[in-house]
């Protein structure tokens, strides 16, 4: 892993008290490795997993051509554009068998969706369109072309094929995908490990009495909720009283047992607790200043475990709940996959129409929680979901997604179009 000293002479005018959000993401990807252990697992373990190897297909599918309707299997090179054509039926084709007889012209086979297309036929029409009398059909003219309502063997994966890339993130369709092909299990890689802990004398657990200036851990619960979505192993280790010996063994304690460790409180400037202290004491951290609300401060860098030869990366996130949660969002998340193994680390942006006029000061990046929604003409808009204070988890709760006002960019006037990062699966 590279020193925080080296990535910054890397990075061209880096400056930890001025960092643009997009100059952050480009150090932590010089901050991180892929992991590169990797673990058999059976299909239902596997959801929201990193494929280590590709997947290559050994069958194709569908393995035959087949029907995709109900309805009479023929030649296509029978058809004619003005005349009607009347076919004998000769048969049926079921689905999960092949049909043995042979069609002669002017005959038709009687076919179920999936079943093997009969040898020499082409062609399906639903049954729905023609007219059966006694054993003929007839086909009304102009409706259907050679070759329609058939799926063609290997239309979906083709034998010796890439069915899924090394460093995709397994979903429900890549699941049922490999199913299809008769694999079982998928080499992933191992699993992710994160310890969280929150810090702050004022923080409260959950079950303690309230008491004058204290709050309720809320940073616990999203932070635990956000790791779980993404499938990593979450070490939660609870409130770290603003104590140097409770804070150098929970450190410790964390690099030991995770790859990564994030904390939330205690590293803005003013900070006159011991979490900067112990940072610095035992890893090799930057203190920056981001340009961006909410979400200014933030601590990055590494914990060594020697035993180990290896070190545990490193988030000191701000405080504020809100904060915590775009930090993540921006650059936590994207990070943590990257170590992952995943080859796609951000939602794409969305455009939306903002229904209302936004200030915004250029030279930093705002987040706005935001709800969008399907407007009367089918263009998509979105809308601030009130107070927008730091703190405030309520308008974080109601929005669907984060506005994203850029480094560069000014006021928003209604109806400009904005960059919307949708939650989808992320929250
Ligand atoms: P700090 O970054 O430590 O100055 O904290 C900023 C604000 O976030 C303060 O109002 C803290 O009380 C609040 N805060 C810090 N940690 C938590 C937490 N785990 N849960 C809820 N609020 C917190
Ligand atoms: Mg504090």
């Amino acid at each position: 892993m590279k020193t925080i000293e080296q990535i910054g002479a890397e990075l061209q005018g880096y400056d930890p008290r001025a960092l643009s959000a997009s100059a952050v993401n480009d150090f932590l990807a010089r901050l991180v490795e892929p992991i590169t252990d990797t673990e058999d697992l059976g299909l239902f373990d596997a959801l929201g997993r990193v494929l280590a190897q590709a997947v290559i297909s050994p069958i194709s599918v569908p393995p035959h051509d087949n029907s995709a309707m109900d309805g009479y299997a023929f030649s296509g090179a029978e058809l004619r554009p003005d005349a009607p054509l009347v076919l004998r039926v000769v048969g049926t084709a079921l689905a999960g068998k092949a049909w043995a007889g042979q069609v002669a012209a002017g005959e038709c086979v009687k076919i179920m969706t999936g079943a093997i297309m009969p040898t020499s036929l082409d062609t399906v029409v639903p049954q729905e369109l023609i007219q059966v009398t006694g054993d003929t059909v007839t086909i009304p003219p102009g409706l259907l072309r050679p070759g329609d309502n058939r799926r063609l063997k290997g239309e979906d994966v083709m034998t010796g094929q890439v069915a899924l890339q090394k460093g995709e993130l397994l979903t429900p369709a890549s699941l049922g995908l490999s199913a299809s092909l008769g694999i079982k299990t998928v080499r992933v890689f191992r699993q992710l490990k994160v310890a969280y802990f929150s810090t702050g004398d004022e923080i409260l657990s959950l079950g303690e009495a309230p008491r004058e200036g204290a709050v309720y851990d809320s940073n616990r619960y999203t932070v635990f909720g956000l790791l779980t979505r993404l499938r990593v192993k979450v070490i939660d280790m609870g409130v770290v009283r603003d104590d140097p010996a409770l804070l150098e063994a929970a450190f410790t304690q964390a690099a030991q047992q995770a790859d990564a460790i994030i904390t939330s409180g205690g590293v803005s400037v003013g900070e006159a607790d011991f979490t900067k202290t112990m940072m610095k004491k035992l890893g090799d951290v930057a203190f920056w200043r981001i340009a961006m609300r909410p979400g200014r401060p933030m601590a990055v860098g590494s914990i060594p475990v020697p035993a180990e030869h290896r070190s545990a990366v490193l988030f000191g996130l701000p405080g504020n709940p809100v904060a915590v949660m775009v930090t993540f969002l921006a650059f936590v998340r994207p990070t943590l996959l990257r170590m992952m193994g995943a080859n796609t680390l951000a939602p794409p942006l969305l455009r939306a129409r903002s229904t209302e006029a936004i200030r915004k000061k250029p030279g930093r990046t705002e987040y706005q929680r935001g709800t969008v929604s399907t407007a009367p003409d089918g263009s998509l808009h979105v809308q601030t979901t009130g107070n927008q204070g730091s703190g405030v988890l309520s308008s974080m709760v109601q929005a669907n997604g984060l506005i994203v006002l850029h480094h560069a960019q000014g006021h928003v006037a209604v109806g400009d179009e904005v960059d919307v990062m949708m939650f989808w699966g992320a929250i």
